[in-house]
């Protein structure tokens, strides 16, 4: 979900049962992925 407008993006998951985080910083470590939503709000989410 996007952090900012709240929108649900559709998010590539690696894994089934990962918590998944969403930032609108990018972080120097961890597995992350950018995503972008339909209204072209850059955030990242975070696998834990
Ligand atoms: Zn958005």
């Amino acid at each position: 979900m996007c952090p900012k407008c709240g929108k649900i993006s559709n998010v590539p998951v690696p894994e089934a049962e990962v918590d998944l985080k969403t930032s609108p910083y990018r972080r120097a470590f961890g597995d992350y992925t950018k995503i972008e939503c339909l209204d072209g709000h850059i955030f990242w989410v975070y696998y834990c």
